[in-house]
């Protein structure tokens, strides 16, 4: 057939796709009619996040490590690939500083030659433990540059630098979202981030636990609402390069969102204490102004509403637990933060 007469459809390449948040977005991508790529390496992605996508006939789904050249044609880059929990992120520090600086230069070789668009999910940890409080993108952040969340933190802000880099010497069109804490269905049940943690913990009568005394807080995005932000920032104009906050300001503290937890879910478990985490940022929360002036955009979904159903996809599938797989079922049970094992097994960090 004469390709000219076909319609001119967007090929989009998704790193980091079979994740939390890349296998909602490749859903979002494909509803609006894109050609979708997605390369990811499996490592806390999972197949079955994107398992019902496989059969569509703009999807297409790739094993492939960002740390190494990707040539392929598209028009539009979104990289996502990096482990995002801290369980995750300080299993293979190395690979995890890796993955985001190679795979950014990676990544914007291929923007560069392609002429693609390329959106970079970075992240409020490039803030540290902020001393401004709502962060501000204009806040050049607090972070520990040889702490154990650095390998996250500090790879996050040299992909920054990429970014700009390419964009003021080689005139890539770039769009960077530092992206707050999100939650929703497809979170893995075992990767130690805190709104996984206690749903799971609340639904299998096991304590909750709380590190610290449970006065930091966070600011929870519901996952539909941050896609929504990234589409509109990669739509937005050239000149909306970011970087910009993508998050919920809704700001609880620990304890508070375990009291909700328990609220919904019914569930009688104990609130225990367990040692914070080296580095744990005291506060967080957006200020999302420049997210609602250059990206009409703002989160919609209350957070009662967004954990009623988070809890409800993780009350299926942990009701169908008996037909999982070995190596899901490992997965079926909450991780503690690597600093809390450390300090139990008699390490101590400084
Ligand atoms: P996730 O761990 O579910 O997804 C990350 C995906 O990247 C996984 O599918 C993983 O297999 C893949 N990946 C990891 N290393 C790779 C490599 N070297 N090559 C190819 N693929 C690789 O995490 P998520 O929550 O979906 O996060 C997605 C992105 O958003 C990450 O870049 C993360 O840093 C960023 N982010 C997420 C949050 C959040 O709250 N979820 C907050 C801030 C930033
Ligand atoms: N690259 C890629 N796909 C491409 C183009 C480049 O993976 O389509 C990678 C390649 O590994 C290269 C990196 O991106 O090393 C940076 O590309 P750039 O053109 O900026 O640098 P150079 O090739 O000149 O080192
Ligand atoms: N947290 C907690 N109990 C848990 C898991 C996490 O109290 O079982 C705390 C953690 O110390 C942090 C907050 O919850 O203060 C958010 O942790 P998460 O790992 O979800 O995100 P991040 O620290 O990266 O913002």
């Amino acid at each position: 057939m004469d390709s000219s007469v076909l319609p001119a459809r967007k090929r989009v390449l998704v790193t980091g796709g079979a994740g939390f948040l890349g296998s909602h977005l490749c859903e979002r991508l494909l509803a609006g009619g894109a050609e979708v790529l997605c390369a990811d390496n499996y490592f806390t992605g999972r197949r079955s996040n994107i398992a019902p996508l496989l059969g569509h006939p703009r999807f297409e789904a790739m094993r492939h490590d960002v740390t190494f050249p990707l040539y392929v044609e598209v028009d539009e880059i979104y990289n996502l690939a990096c482990p995002a929990s801290p369980v995750h992120y300080q299993f293979d520090p190395v690979q995890t500083i890796k993955t985001s600086v190679i795979g950014a230069v990676n990544t914007l070789g291929l923007a560069k030659r392609t002429k693609a668009k390329i959106f970079q999910a970075s992240t409020s940890e490039v803030y540290g433990d902020p001393e401004t409080h709502p962060q501000v993108e204009t806040y050049r952040g607090s972070v520990n540059p040889i702490g154990p969340r650095a390998c996250y933190d500090e790879g996050k802000r040299a992909a920054e630098t990429l970014f700009f880099d390419y964009h003021r010497q080689h005139r890539v069109r770039i769009k960077v979202a530092r992206i707050f804490n999100t939650y929703g269905p497809r979170m893995l049940p075992n990767d130690g981030r805190v709104v996984s943690n206690f749903i799971v913990q609340a639904l299998t009568g096991q304590p909750i636990t709380i590190y610290g005394d449970g006065g930091q807080t966070r600011s929870f995005c519901y996952v539909d609402d941050l896609i929504e932000g990234f589409v509109r920032l990669m739509d937005a104009p050239d000149a909306v390069t970011g970087p910009v906050n993508l998050g919920n300001p809704h700001e609880i503290t620990v304890a508070e969102l375990a009291r909700h937890i328990l609220d919904i879910t019914g569930s009688r478990s104990e609130l225990i204490r367990r040692p914070l985490p080296a580095d744990d940022p005291m506060q967080r929360c957006p200020d999302i102004t420049q997210a609602r002036t250059a990206l009409n955009w703002e989160p919609r979904v209350p957070l009662r509403e967004g954990l009623t159903r988070t809890i409800a996809y993780f009350d299926h599938l942990l009701s169908a637990k008996a037909t999982l797989s070995a190596e899901e079922l490992g997965e079926v049970a909450p991780a503690e933060a690597p600093e809390v094992r450390m300090e139990h097994s008699g390490v101590r960090l400084v």
